[in-house]
């Protein structure tokens, strides 16, 4: 910014010189050197800094000259008819990228001051790595609550835990912003209706933003509401369900929304990566505001929130939960 202001004022002094009242740099020609180049031209690789002909330091030019009106359209036709800018840089200044590059020492990129954290896999990418939060193992609910922060009513058994009709959706104790999350999910055995009564449950990233889980093996619903979906909002790239009682997997990353703290605006919209059965299904999609099942979503300012498995009814199972926080 400081060099394109330099040049600027450069510039300014030669057009005041120039007697120029009416000026538009973006819409002026560039000539670099003798070459013409439009404005975005890449003039020289990023690590020196110079990206376009705005960017051109002031100390490295030798002449700069405006042409205006027929002595710029003699010379340069058409294209100079908003006026021309000649810049001829100093001979020590080179603008071959190759040649730049080759002079640069390959240390200068390395970065050693930053390192990331150590931490160590799971035995497969199902286990939770070390650093990851175990929301669900298998034995209690110990992590979880209800909707109205009371105990969760859920039933826990041989390693998982079962919706139970009629208690209502549970919630992590805590509340989370940008996460990883692995969580396995079944429907039932016994195939029970259709659409979306069967096997509908769903996961729910502050509470808000709902990955529909359902029965969607030889299941026809609306596309946006099958298994997979971002609900209302996200098709899965493709239906990778397995059959009714079989166990499934969602691996996801969730990106939270960002708010202006001055008036509450969205900045950012939440996105979701998402693998099914470790097959891909949503490929960092921006939602578009809360999932809503009645009208358009609509995003309202929001703090972080809880994990949220839903009852819809249907005894889904989920088992193997852990997040990671990013
Ligand atoms: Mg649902």
């Amino acid at each position: 910014m400081k060099n394109i202001l330099v040049l600027s004022m450069a510039l300014l002094s030669f057009l005041v010189k120039a007697q120029v009242k009416h000026f538009d740099f973006d819409s002026i020609l560039c000539v670099l050197d003798g070459k013409v180049i439009k404005n975005s031209d890449v003039i020289r690789d990023s690590l020196d800094h110079i990206v376009s002909i705005k960017s051109v330091k002031i100390e490295d030019i030798q002449s700069l000259r405006i042409l205006k009106g027929k002595a710029a359209t003699d010379k340069y036709g058409d294209a100079g008819k908003n006026g021309v800018m000649e810049v001829v840089l100093k001979k020590n200044t080179p603008v071959d990228n190759d040649h730049k590059r080759d002079a640069i020492d390959p240390k200068s990129t390395q970065v050693w001051e930053l390192t990331p954290n150590v931490i160590s896999a799971g035995k497969n990418p199902a286990e939770p790595p070390s650093d990851a939060i175990v929301l669900f193992d298998g034995k209690n609910l110990l992590e979880w609550a209800s909707e109205s922060r009371e105990e969760a009513k859920w039933q826990v058994k041989n390693d998982a835990v079962t919706v139970v009709a009629g208690t209502g959706a549970i919630k992590t104790k805590r509340t989370f912003g940008d996460v990883q999350l692995h969580i396995e999910w079944r429907t039932p055995a016994e195939v029970k209706g259709d659409g979306q009564n069967r096997g509908n449950s769903g996961v729910f990233f502050q509470e808000k933003y709902e990955l529909q889980v359902l029965d969607s093996y030889e299941n026809v619903t609306y596309s946006n509401g099958q298994a997979g979906a971002i609900y209302k909002q996200h098709i899965p790239l493709v239906n990778v369900s397995r059959k009714p009682g079989e166990w499934q997997t969602y691996d996801v990353v969730f990106t939270a929304p960002r708010f202006s703290q001055t008036n509450g605006r969205i900045i950012e919209p939440a996105y979701m990566t998402v693998f099914q059965n470790g097959v891909l299904i949503h490929n960092h999609v921006a939602l578009t505001g809360p999932t809503e099942n009645q009208g358009l979503p609509v995003y309202a300012p929001h703090e972080k929130g809880s994990i949220m498995l839903q009852d819809h009814g249907a005894p889904v199972s989920y088992r193997n939960i852990w997040i990671r926080e990013l």
